[in-house]
């Protein structure tokens, strides 16, 4: 078993599933799995993981039906099987119905991804009545709503040891008769099932009060209606307990929130000498977004053609020309753009397996270990990845323009053309890839006229985002997100009225991001 690992870890309710352990629990498994896919990096995700844990916690009582399970695509040991199973945004939701088994085409079910913890409990819900609809899910209790139109049957198929019946009659939109179901399905001594307001004749012979109505039926089906503190489903759980309460009947135990909340692992600081060069530009972190990009993002692309191949090649047209590596790695960058230029159908992991196979070899293609450095956040889920990727393209817009100051016909959109289509196709997250799209309309991407103004348009985009994330959740506390450059690194970047001088942006921004100033630190 894992006890931890990206965002989850055994305090939590989530079970962590791995490359190692995910067939043998998933797949003939006697219970449903629910899995989120998930990039530890992604911000998405980030703000995700807190509901993903307080609905594993809330469900608690079901887990011997459903495992609430994650998966860290980030993980390089669990990136193949990702791959497989098709997962090309973050989070991912799919459920594995009981006895699943691998086959071609078969990747789980694809859920509706909510918000919040009770969200997520409404989207399982509606999976599993959905199963038995169809007939399926046959380990689960009866989830189907009761349509007879008298008490008689409610006892049907129940066992001896089951005394009393809950009947919910509730409006047809409400999961919370479903839900009660699966919270005293642990119980030998009650069955439950709910009807809807719907079926007239049975509601209208019961006693009645305000909506949902709730009934303890005794083998006699004489229905107590018992009025709760609260209609909603601890509420409802408290009146069926003091109900039932001296009566010998054993209750499931209360689901909710045993978990302390404990701390997380100690975070362990960054050095004080990369924290006081935020703005430095380090070779190792533009490396290692690279190898990332084309190992992990473009190499889990199964075939890529049409629109998603043109963004490739103009990727690697870009990353060919002015990613800064020395001349085997120039070489092998140059391979895989005509790899990419000569094919109709590109496999992705053909260009991973060609990253992978240089980073083994002797003759030097990377500098620097696959390690962040200034992208090195306080703890691991901070940070990293989508950190280098900015660089990255900052990085690049900078050089585009600075190698092509005199050359009048370069595009001056050629770099953020290539992060234009890279991000919509590739960046693994999804949510980010929409804002930037949306945002890349906005601010008019198309109408960038200048090699210059490219570089500035990247800096207000960066910006925007900036200010977004600024006291997120997401946000590294010993990085904080804040308008760039500080005041502090550049006093005349700002105009006395706090507006921008762009002149003096730009200037910082070619000074920060020019190749002579890479920082070499930790490369060979
Ligand atoms: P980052 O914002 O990643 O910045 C990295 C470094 O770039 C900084 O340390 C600084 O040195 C430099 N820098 C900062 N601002 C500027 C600037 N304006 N101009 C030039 N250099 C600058 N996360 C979300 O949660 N939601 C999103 O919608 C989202 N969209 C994203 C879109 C893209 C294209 C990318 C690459 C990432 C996106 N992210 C998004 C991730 C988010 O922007 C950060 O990258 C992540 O939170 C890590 O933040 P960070 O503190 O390392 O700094």
């Amino acid at each position: 078993s894992v006890d931890s690992q990206g965002l989850y870890n055994q305090k939590d309710n989530v079970e962590i599933l791995t490359a190692t352990n995910f067939k043998q629990s998933v797949t003939n498994s006697n219970r449903a799995w629910l899995v989120e896919f998930y990039n530890s990096w992604c911000g998405f995700c980030q703000r995700f993981a807190p509901s993903w844990k307080d609905f594993a916690s809330d469900v608690k009582g079901w887990s011997d039906l459903v495992a609430v399970a994650a998966l860290d695509c980030a993980s390089e040991a669990n990136h193949g099987l990702c791959r497989d199973y098709e997962i090309m945004s973050y989070p991912n939701l799919r459920y594995f119905r009981e006895g699943f088994q691998e086959e071609p085409n078969n990747y789980g079910f694809a859920m509706h991804r909510g918000v919040t913890a009770e969200d997520h409990r409404h989207d399982l819900v509606k999976v599993i009545v959905n199963e038995q609809t169809l007939g399926r899910g046959a380990h689960f209790p009866n989830m189907l709503p009761f349509t007879s139109n008298s008490l008689d049957g409610i006892f049907e198929g129940a066992a001896p040891a089951v005394q009393y019946a809950i009947l919910t009659v509730h409006e047809p939109t409400s999961l919370i008769g479903p839900e009660l179901v699966l919270d005293l399905h642990s119980s030998p001594n009650i069955t439950s099932r709910y009807a809807f307001t719907n079926n007239t004749k049975l509601a209208s012979s019961l006693p009645s009060g305000p909506l949902p109505n709730l009934f303890i039926i005794n083998r006699s089906l004489h229905p107590v209606l018992l009025v709760p503190k609260s209609y909603d489903r601890q509420g409802m759980l408290d009146a069926i307990e003091q109900n039932l309460k001296g009566k010998d009947i054993v209750f499931p135990k209360n689901p909710h929130k045993t978990n302390d909340e404990a701390e997380d692992e100690e975070k362990q600081p960054p050095s004080y000498l990369v924290q006081n060069m935020q703005d430095s530009v380090f070779q190792m972190d533009l490396e290692t977004a690279l190898r990332y990009s084309l190992k992990r993002e473009v190499g889990s692309s199964k075939e890529i053609s049409g629109e998603k191949l043109t963004a490739l090649r103009n990727y690697l047209e870009v990353l060919a020309d002015y990613f800064p590596l020395g001349l085997n790695g120039k070489k092998l960058l140059k391979q895989i753009h005509s790899m990419a230029q000569i094919s109709q159908v590109v496999q992705g992991n053909e260009i991973g397996k060609l990253i992978k196979e240089a980073e083994a070899e002797s003759r030097q293609v990377f500098s620097t270990p696959q390690k962040w450095l200034g992208c090195q956040g306080s703890s691991p889920e901070f940070r990293g990845y989508p950190c280098g990727l900015w660089k990255m393209f900052h990085y690049l817009t900078v050089n585009v323009a600075e190698v092509n100051a005199k050359n009048r016909s370069t595009n001056p959109r050629l770099a953020l053309q290539a992060m234009h289509g890279y991000v919509k196709h590739f960046f693994g997250c999804a949510d980010c890839s929409e804002h930037f799209q949306e945002m890349a309309i906005r601010r008019k991407i198309e109408a960038v006229a200048s090699l210059e103004d490219a570089v500035l348009w990247l800096w207000q985009a960066h910006n925007e985002v900036n200010k977004r994330l600024s006291g997120d959740l997401t946000e590294d506390p010993k990085f904080p997100k804040m308008e760039f450059p500080d005041k502090r690194n550049c006093q005349r970047c700002r105009n006395p009225d706090e507006s921008w001088d762009s002149g003096e942006v730009l200037k910082y921004l070619k000074r920060m991001y020019s190749s002579v100033n890479i920082h070499y630190m930790g490369a060979d």
